[in-house]
Protein backbone atom coordinates (compact mmCIF):
# COMPACT_ATOMS: atom_id res chain seq x y z
CA UNK A 1 0.00 0.00 0.00
CA UNK A 2 1.31 3.42 -0.80
CA UNK A 3 1.97 5.66 2.23
CA UNK A 4 -1.37 8.06 2.80
CA UNK A 5 1.67 10.95 2.67
CA UNK A 6 1.56 13.73 0.43
CA UNK A 7 4.10 16.74 -0.38
CA UNK A 8 6.45 16.21 2.17
CA UNK A 9 4.64 15.83 5.09
CA UNK A 10 4.44 13.51 8.06
CA UNK A 11 2.93 10.09 7.70
CA UNK A 12 0.31 10.91 9.99
CA UNK A 13 -3.89 10.49 9.18
CA UNK A 14 -5.36 13.16 7.75
CA UNK A 15 -8.42 13.05 10.46
CA UNK A 16 -5.42 13.17 13.43
CA UNK A 17 -4.27 16.54 12.52
CA UNK A 18 -4.87 19.63 15.03
CA UNK A 19 -6.47 22.95 13.15
CA UNK A 20 -4.61 25.56 12.43
CA UNK A 21 -6.41 28.74 11.23
CA UNK A 22 -5.26 28.59 8.22
CA UNK A 23 -2.18 26.30 6.36
CA UNK A 24 0.66 28.38 6.81
CA UNK A 25 3.11 26.41 4.15
CA UNK A 26 4.29 28.49 1.19
CA UNK A 27 2.41 28.09 -2.08
CA UNK A 28 4.92 26.48 -3.94
CA UNK A 29 4.69 23.64 -1.75
CA UNK A 30 1.22 22.77 -3.32
CA UNK A 31 0.91 18.86 -4.12
CA UNK A 32 -2.29 19.58 -6.02
CA UNK A 33 -2.64 21.84 -9.00
CA UNK A 34 -5.63 23.29 -10.18
CA UNK A 35 -6.73 21.24 -13.28
CA UNK A 36 -8.32 23.95 -14.99
CA UNK A 37 -9.05 27.90 -14.65
CA UNK A 38 -13.36 27.82 -15.42
CA UNK A 39 -16.13 25.33 -15.49
CA UNK A 40 -17.06 24.00 -18.76
CA UNK A 41 -20.56 25.07 -19.72
CA UNK A 42 -22.13 27.79 -21.20
CA UNK A 43 -20.72 29.99 -19.09
CA UNK A 44 -17.10 29.50 -20.48
CA UNK A 45 -18.56 30.63 -23.90
CA UNK A 46 -20.59 33.77 -22.78
CA UNK A 47 -19.47 35.35 -19.63
CA UNK A 48 -16.09 37.12 -17.90
CA UNK A 49 -14.94 37.15 -14.23
CA UNK A 50 -18.06 37.31 -12.07
CA UNK A 51 -18.37 38.99 -9.02
CA UNK A 52 -18.92 35.74 -7.27
CA UNK A 53 -15.87 35.03 -8.58
CA UNK A 54 -13.55 36.07 -5.70
CA UNK A 55 -13.05 34.26 -2.65
CA UNK A 56 -15.84 34.69 -0.38
CA UNK A 57 -15.44 37.30 3.12
CA UNK A 58 -15.30 35.57 6.44
CA UNK A 59 -19.06 36.87 6.74
CA UNK A 60 -19.96 35.41 3.45
CA UNK A 61 -19.08 31.82 4.34
CA UNK A 62 -19.06 29.73 7.55
CA UNK A 63 -15.31 28.97 8.82
CA UNK A 64 -13.70 25.52 8.05
CA UNK A 65 -15.15 22.31 9.98
CA UNK A 66 -12.70 21.07 12.00
CA UNK A 67 -12.09 18.34 9.32
CA UNK A 68 -12.01 20.58 6.19
CA UNK A 69 -9.02 22.24 8.17
CA UNK A 70 -6.77 19.25 8.91
CA UNK A 71 -7.60 17.93 5.40
CA UNK A 72 -6.50 21.43 3.90
CA UNK A 73 -3.60 21.92 5.67
CA UNK A 74 -2.02 18.36 5.16
CA UNK A 75 -3.09 18.49 1.20
CA UNK A 76 -3.16 21.56 0.31
CA UNK A 77 -0.61 23.55 2.41
CA UNK A 78 -0.52 27.58 1.76
CA UNK A 79 -4.31 28.02 1.05
CA UNK A 80 -6.01 30.21 3.38
CA UNK A 81 -9.66 29.55 3.90
CA UNK A 82 -11.15 32.22 2.08
CA UNK A 83 -9.62 30.22 -0.64
CA UNK A 84 -11.13 27.06 0.56
CA UNK A 85 -14.32 28.44 0.85
CA UNK A 86 -14.54 29.67 -2.79
CA UNK A 87 -16.34 27.48 -4.82
CA UNK A 88 -14.20 28.16 -8.31
CA UNK A 89 -11.43 27.26 -6.68
CA UNK A 90 -12.94 24.10 -5.67
CA UNK A 91 -13.44 23.14 -8.94
CA UNK A 92 -10.25 24.52 -10.26
CA UNK A 93 -8.89 22.28 -7.31
CA UNK A 94 -11.07 19.19 -8.33
CA UNK A 95 -8.84 15.85 -8.68
CA UNK A 96 -8.70 14.26 -11.82
CA UNK A 97 -5.90 11.98 -12.16
CA UNK A 98 -4.49 9.30 -10.66
CA UNK A 99 -1.21 10.73 -9.97
CA UNK A 100 -3.09 13.27 -7.97
CA UNK A 101 -5.52 11.01 -6.07
CA UNK A 102 -2.72 8.73 -5.21
CA UNK A 103 -1.08 10.98 -3.32
CA UNK A 104 -4.21 12.21 -0.91
CA UNK A 105 -5.47 8.45 -0.74
CA UNK A 106 -4.33 4.68 -0.29
CA UNK A 107 -5.69 3.56 -3.91
CA UNK A 108 -6.64 -0.50 -4.54
CA UNK A 109 -5.02 -1.79 -7.32
CA UNK A 110 -8.24 -2.03 -8.42
CA UNK A 111 -8.91 1.62 -7.94
CA UNK A 112 -5.74 2.21 -9.99
CA UNK A 113 -6.37 -0.01 -12.62
CA UNK A 114 -9.76 1.43 -13.14
CA UNK A 115 -8.73 4.96 -13.22
CA UNK A 116 -5.85 4.66 -15.39
CA UNK A 117 -8.22 2.82 -18.15
CA UNK A 118 -9.46 4.36 -21.55
CA UNK A 119 -12.34 2.08 -21.17
CA UNK A 120 -13.92 4.13 -18.75
CA UNK A 121 -16.62 6.41 -19.99
CA UNK A 122 -17.37 8.45 -16.92
CA UNK A 123 -14.92 10.81 -16.52
CA UNK A 124 -13.16 10.71 -13.05
CA UNK A 125 -13.75 14.03 -11.13
CA UNK A 126 -13.69 15.01 -7.42
CA UNK A 127 -13.47 18.27 -5.60
CA UNK A 128 -10.83 18.43 -2.57
CA UNK A 129 -13.92 19.34 -0.16
CA UNK A 130 -15.70 15.92 -1.29
CA UNK A 131 -12.65 14.20 -1.07
CA UNK A 132 -11.97 15.20 2.56
CA UNK A 133 -14.41 13.18 3.22
CA UNK A 134 -13.08 9.59 1.56
CA UNK A 135 -11.62 7.41 3.86
CA UNK A 136 -7.97 6.83 2.76
CA UNK A 137 -7.64 3.69 3.78
CA UNK A 138 -10.91 1.59 3.15
CA UNK A 139 -11.64 1.21 -0.46
CA UNK A 140 -15.03 -0.27 0.86
CA UNK A 141 -15.53 3.08 2.64
CA UNK A 142 -19.57 4.13 1.31
CA UNK A 143 -18.55 7.65 0.38
CA UNK A 144 -15.47 6.51 -1.59
CA UNK A 145 -17.25 3.81 -4.01
CA UNK A 146 -19.85 6.23 -4.70
CA UNK A 147 -16.86 8.65 -6.97
CA UNK A 148 -13.63 6.28 -7.20
CA UNK A 149 -13.83 4.04 -10.33
CA UNK A 150 -13.50 0.35 -9.64
CA UNK A 151 -13.04 -2.13 -12.66
CA UNK A 152 -16.54 -3.58 -12.39
CA UNK A 153 -17.72 -0.40 -14.38
CA UNK A 154 -16.44 -1.91 -17.77
CA UNK A 155 -18.01 -4.82 -17.38
CA UNK A 156 -21.35 -4.92 -19.09
CA UNK A 157 -24.06 -7.35 -17.49
CA UNK A 158 -27.32 -8.06 -19.48
CA UNK A 159 -29.72 -5.52 -19.29
CA UNK A 160 -27.95 -2.65 -18.84
CA UNK A 161 -27.77 0.28 -21.33
CA UNK A 162 -26.07 3.41 -22.16
CA UNK A 163 -29.37 4.94 -22.03
CA UNK A 164 -31.90 2.69 -19.97
CA UNK A 165 -34.66 4.93 -19.59
CA UNK A 166 -34.64 5.74 -23.27
CA UNK A 167 -33.95 9.64 -22.67
CA UNK A 168 -33.01 10.28 -26.22
CA UNK A 169 -36.07 9.07 -27.79
CA UNK A 170 -38.55 11.66 -25.83
CA UNK A 171 -36.22 14.64 -26.44
CA UNK A 172 -37.27 17.17 -28.72
CA UNK A 173 -33.85 19.25 -29.16
CA UNK A 174 -30.41 18.83 -27.81
CA UNK A 175 -31.01 18.92 -23.85
CA UNK A 176 -34.57 18.94 -23.52
CA UNK A 177 -36.95 15.73 -22.50
CA UNK A 178 -40.38 15.64 -22.25
CA UNK A 179 -41.56 12.66 -21.37
CA UNK A 180 -44.60 13.67 -19.23
CA UNK A 181 -47.69 15.57 -20.61
CA UNK A 182 -47.04 18.41 -18.03
CA UNK A 183 -42.98 18.34 -16.93
CA UNK A 184 -39.76 18.92 -19.14
CA UNK A 185 -36.25 17.94 -18.35
CA UNK A 186 -33.89 20.85 -19.60
CA UNK A 187 -30.08 19.89 -19.14
CA UNK A 188 -28.58 22.73 -18.54
CA UNK A 189 -24.70 21.77 -18.37
CA UNK A 190 -23.11 18.71 -19.30
CA UNK A 191 -20.45 19.59 -16.60
CA UNK A 192 -20.37 17.83 -12.76
CA UNK A 193 -17.79 18.86 -10.07
CA UNK A 194 -17.90 15.26 -8.80
CA UNK A 195 -19.16 12.15 -10.83
CA UNK A 196 -21.42 9.57 -9.33
CA UNK A 197 -20.39 6.54 -10.52
CA UNK A 198 -23.19 5.42 -10.94
CA UNK A 199 -24.60 8.59 -13.10
CA UNK A 200 -27.27 7.36 -15.16
CA UNK A 201 -26.59 10.04 -17.65
CA UNK A 202 -22.55 8.77 -17.66
CA UNK A 203 -23.01 8.82 -21.11
CA UNK A 204 -23.64 12.83 -21.24
CA UNK A 205 -21.87 14.36 -18.54
CA UNK A 206 -18.23 15.11 -18.76
CA UNK A 207 -18.68 14.46 -22.59
CA UNK A 208 -17.05 16.93 -24.31
CA UNK A 209 -18.69 16.05 -27.33
CA UNK A 210 -21.59 14.79 -26.87
CA UNK A 211 -22.98 16.52 -23.30
CA UNK A 212 -21.42 20.14 -23.98
CA UNK A 213 -24.75 22.50 -24.23
CA UNK A 214 -23.87 25.51 -25.22
CA UNK A 215 -26.51 28.83 -25.04
CA UNK A 216 -27.50 28.04 -29.06
CA UNK A 217 -28.75 24.35 -27.43
CA UNK A 218 -30.53 26.30 -24.12
CA UNK A 219 -32.03 28.80 -26.54
CA UNK A 220 -33.74 25.48 -28.36
CA UNK A 221 -34.98 23.73 -25.61
CA UNK A 222 -36.58 27.10 -24.05
CA UNK A 223 -38.04 28.03 -27.49
CA UNK A 224 -39.69 24.34 -27.31
CA UNK A 225 -40.79 25.30 -24.13
CA UNK A 226 -42.40 28.04 -24.66
CA UNK A 227 -44.56 26.31 -27.59
CA UNK A 228 -45.65 23.70 -25.50
CA UNK A 229 -48.08 25.21 -23.04
CA UNK A 230 -48.84 21.71 -21.62
CA UNK A 231 -45.79 22.14 -19.96
CA UNK A 232 -46.35 23.75 -16.08
CA UNK A 233 -43.03 22.29 -14.35
CA UNK A 234 -39.39 22.50 -15.52
CA UNK A 235 -36.59 20.36 -13.75
CA UNK A 236 -33.44 22.21 -14.81
CA UNK A 237 -30.28 19.42 -14.43
CA UNK A 238 -27.68 18.47 -16.33
CA UNK A 239 -24.87 18.32 -14.93
CA UNK A 240 -24.96 20.28 -12.14
CA UNK A 241 -26.92 23.23 -13.13
CA UNK A 242 -25.10 24.92 -9.47
CA UNK A 243 -21.97 24.85 -11.43
CA UNK A 244 -23.34 27.36 -13.65
CA UNK A 245 -21.87 31.29 -12.52
CA UNK A 246 -24.63 33.87 -10.78
CA UNK A 247 -25.07 35.27 -14.08
CA UNK A 248 -25.94 32.53 -16.29
CA UNK A 249 -28.28 30.77 -13.62
CA UNK A 250 -30.05 34.29 -13.66
CA UNK A 251 -29.89 34.78 -17.50
CA UNK A 252 -31.72 30.48 -17.63
CA UNK A 253 -33.70 30.92 -14.72
CA UNK A 254 -35.29 34.33 -15.64
CA UNK A 255 -35.60 33.32 -19.74
CA UNK A 256 -37.81 30.54 -18.31
CA UNK A 257 -39.24 31.97 -15.31
CA UNK A 258 -40.76 35.39 -18.08
CA UNK A 259 -42.97 31.96 -20.02
CA UNK A 260 -45.64 32.65 -18.42
CA UNK A 261 -47.54 28.70 -17.96
CA UNK A 262 -44.65 27.06 -16.10
CA UNK A 263 -45.70 27.23 -12.77
CA UNK A 264 -43.04 25.78 -11.23
CA UNK A 265 -39.31 25.70 -11.76
CA UNK A 266 -37.00 23.02 -10.10
CA UNK A 267 -33.66 22.71 -9.91
CA UNK A 268 -31.52 19.16 -9.83
CA UNK A 269 -28.47 19.17 -8.10
CA UNK A 270 -25.30 17.48 -5.89
CA UNK A 271 -23.55 21.06 -5.63
CA UNK A 272 -24.71 21.36 -1.86
CA UNK A 273 -23.57 17.70 -1.15
CA UNK A 274 -19.88 18.04 -2.85
CA UNK A 275 -20.02 21.87 -3.48
CA UNK A 276 -21.00 23.23 -0.43
CA UNK A 277 -18.72 26.45 -0.59
CA UNK A 278 -21.13 26.90 -4.15
CA UNK A 279 -23.86 28.07 -2.18
CA UNK A 280 -23.49 32.12 -1.36
CA UNK A 281 -25.45 34.54 -0.48
CA UNK A 282 -25.07 35.79 -3.81
CA UNK A 283 -26.35 32.60 -5.25
CA UNK A 284 -29.25 32.30 -2.76
CA UNK A 285 -29.71 35.91 -4.45
CA UNK A 286 -30.29 35.23 -7.59
CA UNK A 287 -32.56 31.83 -6.68
CA UNK A 288 -35.25 33.54 -4.33
CA UNK A 289 -36.19 36.23 -7.07
CA UNK A 290 -37.40 32.99 -9.13
CA UNK A 291 -40.13 31.43 -6.52
CA UNK A 292 -42.20 28.83 -6.70
CA UNK A 293 -38.50 27.06 -7.51
CA UNK A 294 -38.34 24.02 -5.94
CA UNK A 295 -34.33 22.06 -5.26
CA UNK A 296 -33.78 18.56 -5.56
CA UNK A 297 -30.38 17.73 -4.02
CA UNK A 298 -28.46 14.27 -4.72
CA UNK A 299 -28.09 12.66 -1.35
CA UNK A 300 -26.63 9.50 -0.50
CA UNK A 301 -25.38 8.64 2.67
CA UNK A 302 -25.50 10.32 6.11
CA UNK A 303 -21.95 10.60 6.54
CA UNK A 304 -22.44 13.49 3.57
CA UNK A 305 -24.62 15.82 6.20
CA UNK A 306 -21.23 17.74 7.30
CA UNK A 307 -21.30 21.36 9.00
CA UNK A 308 -20.49 22.74 5.47
CA UNK A 309 -23.82 20.79 4.10
CA UNK A 310 -25.65 22.31 6.94
CA UNK A 311 -24.51 25.41 6.60
CA UNK A 312 -25.43 25.34 2.41
CA UNK A 313 -29.09 24.29 3.13
CA UNK A 314 -29.80 26.66 6.01
CA UNK A 315 -28.73 29.28 3.66
CA UNK A 316 -30.79 27.36 0.78
CA UNK A 317 -34.03 26.96 3.17
CA UNK A 318 -33.77 30.28 4.53
CA UNK A 319 -33.98 31.88 1.21
CA UNK A 320 -37.52 30.24 0.92
CA UNK A 321 -37.01 27.25 -1.54
CA UNK A 322 -38.36 24.24 -0.80
CA UNK A 323 -35.82 21.41 -0.02
CA UNK A 324 -36.31 17.82 -1.19
CA UNK A 325 -33.60 14.76 -1.49
CA UNK A 326 -32.76 12.06 -3.92
CA UNK A 327 -30.99 9.04 -3.10
CA UNK A 328 -29.89 6.37 -5.00
CA UNK A 329 -30.29 2.71 -3.78
CA UNK A 330 -26.67 1.52 -3.51
CA UNK A 331 -24.92 -2.05 -2.79
CA UNK A 332 -22.91 -1.84 0.07
CA UNK A 333 -23.69 2.01 0.18
CA UNK A 334 -26.88 3.04 1.70
CA UNK A 335 -29.04 -0.40 1.34
CA UNK A 336 -29.66 -0.87 5.14
CA UNK A 337 -32.36 0.70 7.33
CA UNK A 338 -30.15 1.44 10.14
CA UNK A 339 -27.46 3.79 6.98
CA UNK A 340 -31.19 5.14 5.79
CA UNK A 341 -32.78 6.08 9.03
CA UNK A 342 -29.70 7.76 9.52
CA UNK A 343 -29.89 9.64 6.47
CA UNK A 344 -33.86 10.59 6.53
CA UNK A 345 -33.56 11.66 10.08
CA UNK A 346 -30.70 13.92 8.92
CA UNK A 347 -32.18 14.96 5.89
CA UNK A 348 -35.26 16.74 8.15
CA UNK A 349 -32.82 18.18 10.68
CA UNK A 350 -31.54 19.99 7.82
CA UNK A 351 -35.28 20.85 6.68
CA UNK A 352 -34.78 18.70 3.62
CA UNK A 353 -37.18 16.07 2.87
CA UNK A 354 -36.51 12.86 1.68
CA UNK A 355 -38.81 12.98 -1.78
CA UNK A 356 -37.56 9.94 -3.81
CA UNK A 357 -35.54 6.23 -3.25
CA UNK A 358 -34.52 5.05 -6.57
CA UNK A 359 -33.66 1.87 -7.38
CA UNK A 360 -30.59 1.99 -9.27
CA UNK A 361 -30.79 2.65 -13.31
CA UNK A 362 -29.17 -0.31 -15.03
CA UNK A 363 -26.46 1.81 -16.59
CA UNK A 364 -23.75 -0.25 -18.42
CA UNK A 365 -21.27 -1.33 -15.80
CA UNK A 366 -23.42 -0.70 -13.13
CA UNK A 367 -24.14 -4.59 -11.68
CA UNK A 368 -21.61 -3.85 -8.16
CA UNK A 369 -24.05 -0.90 -7.59
CA UNK A 370 -27.44 -2.68 -7.85
CA UNK A 371 -29.50 -3.92 -5.19
CA UNK A 372 -32.56 -6.64 -5.60
CA UNK A 373 -35.54 -4.66 -5.83
CA UNK A 374 -36.86 -5.96 -2.61
CA UNK A 375 -34.15 -4.06 -0.79
CA UNK A 376 -35.62 -1.04 -1.62
CA UNK A 377 -38.97 -2.11 -0.20
CA UNK A 378 -37.36 -3.93 3.07
CA UNK A 379 -36.09 -0.61 3.59
CA UNK A 380 -39.23 1.37 2.86
CA UNK A 381 -40.94 -1.06 5.44
CA UNK A 382 -38.17 -0.14 7.90
CA UNK A 383 -39.35 3.03 8.33
CA UNK A 384 -43.06 3.67 7.45
CA UNK A 385 -44.61 3.92 11.13
CA UNK A 386 -41.23 3.05 12.40
CA UNK A 387 -40.13 6.99 11.94
CA UNK A 388 -42.16 10.22 10.95
CA UNK A 389 -43.73 9.70 7.64
CA UNK A 390 -42.24 12.87 6.57
CA UNK A 391 -38.71 10.96 6.85
CA UNK A 392 -40.57 8.32 4.37
CA UNK A 393 -39.80 8.91 0.40
CA UNK A 394 -41.04 7.32 -2.55
CA UNK A 395 -39.32 4.02 -3.69
CA UNK A 396 -39.33 4.26 -7.58
CA UNK A 397 -38.18 2.33 -10.56
CA UNK A 398 -37.76 5.11 -13.37
CA UNK A 399 -38.67 2.29 -16.10
CA UNK A 400 -36.02 0.63 -18.35
CA UNK A 401 -37.37 2.09 -21.81
CA UNK A 402 -38.87 5.41 -20.99
CA UNK A 403 -42.12 4.21 -18.64
CA UNK A 404 -41.34 6.80 -16.40
CA UNK A 405 -41.13 6.42 -12.05
CA UNK A 406 -43.01 4.01 -11.04
CA UNK A 407 -43.65 3.74 -6.71
CA UNK A 408 -43.39 0.25 -5.13
CA UNK A 409 -44.29 0.14 -1.46
CA UNK A 410 -44.81 -3.18 0.77
CA UNK A 411 -48.32 -4.57 0.42
CA UNK A 412 -50.02 -3.11 3.42
CA UNK A 413 -53.45 -4.56 2.23
CA UNK A 414 -53.82 -8.56 3.03
CA UNK A 415 -56.88 -8.78 1.11
CA UNK A 416 -61.05 -8.17 1.46
CA UNK A 417 -63.44 -10.09 3.85
CA UNK A 418 -66.62 -9.30 2.90
CA UNK A 419 -67.43 -5.49 3.39
CA UNK A 420 -63.85 -5.34 5.14
CA UNK A 421 -60.82 -4.25 4.14
CA UNK A 422 -58.13 -6.75 5.63
CA UNK A 423 -55.02 -4.16 6.37
CA UNK A 424 -51.82 -5.09 7.58
CA UNK A 425 -49.73 -2.40 9.88
CA UNK A 426 -46.34 -1.33 10.33
CA UNK A 427 -45.52 -4.10 13.61
CA UNK A 428 -46.94 -6.68 11.23
CA UNK A 429 -50.80 -6.69 12.86
CA UNK A 430 -53.90 -6.90 11.49
CA UNK A 431 -56.65 -4.71 10.82
CA UNK A 432 -60.16 -4.09 9.15
CA UNK A 433 -61.58 -1.03 7.74
CA UNK A 434 -65.02 -1.26 7.15
CA UNK A 435 -64.90 -0.80 3.38
CA UNK A 436 -69.10 -1.63 2.93
CA UNK A 437 -69.07 1.41 0.31
CA UNK A 438 -66.84 -0.26 -2.11
CA UNK A 439 -68.37 -3.49 -1.88
CA UNK A 440 -71.91 -1.90 -2.66
CA UNK A 441 -69.76 -0.72 -5.80
CA UNK A 442 -69.07 -4.12 -6.92
S1 LIG B 1 -24.14 14.93 -9.77
FE1 LIG B 1 -25.90 14.06 -10.88
S2 LIG B 1 -25.45 14.43 -13.06
FE2 LIG B 1 -23.51 14.68 -11.91
S3 LIG B 1 -22.53 12.68 -11.96
FE3 LIG B 1 -23.72 12.75 -10.06
S4 LIG B 1 -25.69 11.83 -10.63
FE4 LIG B 1 -24.67 12.39 -12.55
Amino acid sequence: MKEAVVVGQSAESPHERTEPPHCRSKASQIGLEPVEAEPPGPARLTLSVRADSRPNSPSAQPGLSPRSRAFCRRHFPGVAEAEWNDWRWQIRHRVTDLERLGRVINLSEDERLAIASSKRALPFSVTPYYLSLLDPDDPGQALRRTVIPVTAEAVASPGEAEDPLGEEDDSPCHGLVHRYPDRALLLATGFCSTYCRYCTRSRLVGQTARGHLDRASLEQGIAYLEDHQEVRDVVISGGDPLTLPDQELDWLIGRLRRIKHLEILRLGTKAPVVLPQRITSSLTRVLRKYHPLWLSIHFTHPDELTPEVHEACSRLADAGLPLGSQTVLLAGVNDDVATMKSLVHGLLRLRVRPYYLYQCDPILGSAHFRTPVEKGLEIIQGLRGHTSGYAVPHFVIDAPGGGGKIPLQPDYVVGREGGELVLRNYQGRTYRYPDHLAATRH
